[in-house]
């Protein structure tokens, strides 16, 4: 199990075939202002890439894009909503098709309001990881190790995450409903970037 670092780009033919774990840690929460740090990527396999981008990089990242926008391969996120918008924006690919777990476990682990990484993991796996760099200076130069460590394990369980989320949804007949929240996921992001970031469209008020 190991953790690899890039700058720029991910390196060629490092990634096995199948679903990929996606996340990416950013300078903030509003994505036009907020640029891309690091983008986080794992076939699920033990190892973890992580992608950086400098101040000013011009995110070209051919071989990142390739994998994200790349029709056959499944991306896992945990709140890809956030994480679709600003591979969007910085890096102009819809990275679909989607998995999201948080979604997943609205849709089933109904008895509880805990729907973060930590607690899903916790529940699930019986593992546990730390948030304690989530707010933290990813546009720095220099990550440091615990950086790393914590960037890396946001993409860790996602595999396993979502076996054991879709044992749950098949058991409920959730999957079908799952499904259709995950095709739009995509579309909810864009609404986001083209100015409906709060507003839920199918609400009455
Ligand atoms: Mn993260």
């Amino acid at each position: 199990m190991t953790v690899h670092f890039h700058e720029e780009d991910l390196p060629a033919g490092v990634l096995a075939p199948g679903p990929v774990a996606v996340d990416t840690e950013t300078m903030g929460l509003i994505t036009p202002r907020d640029r891309l740090c690091v983008v986080q990527i794992s076939d699920g396999k033990g190892d973890e890439h992580l992608v950086r981008f400098a101040a000013g990089s011009d995110y070209a990242a051919p071989n990142l894009r390739a994998v994200l926008a790349d029709p056959e391969r499944l991306k896992l996120y945990h709140f890809g909503r956030f994480d679709i918008a600003a591979l969007k924006y910085y890096l102009g690919v819809v990275a679909a098709p989607v998995y999201c777990t948080k979604i997943a476990s609205r849709l089933i682990r109904t008895y509880t309001d805990r729907h973060g990484l930590k607690e899903l993991v916790r529940e699930l796996l019986g593992q546990d990881i730390s948030k304690q760099q989530q707010s933290s200076d990813w546009g720095n130069p220099t990550l440091t190790d615990a950086q790393k460590d914590y960037a890396a394990s946001d993409v860790r369980f996602l595999h396993a995450l979502r076996t054991e989320l879709n044992k749950r949804l098949e058991r409920e007949g959730r999957m079908e409903l799952a499904q259709a929240c995950f095709d739009f996921l995509p579309h909810r992001a864009e609404l986001d970037l083209a100015g409906w970031p709060e507003i839920d469209i199918f609400s009455h008020m």
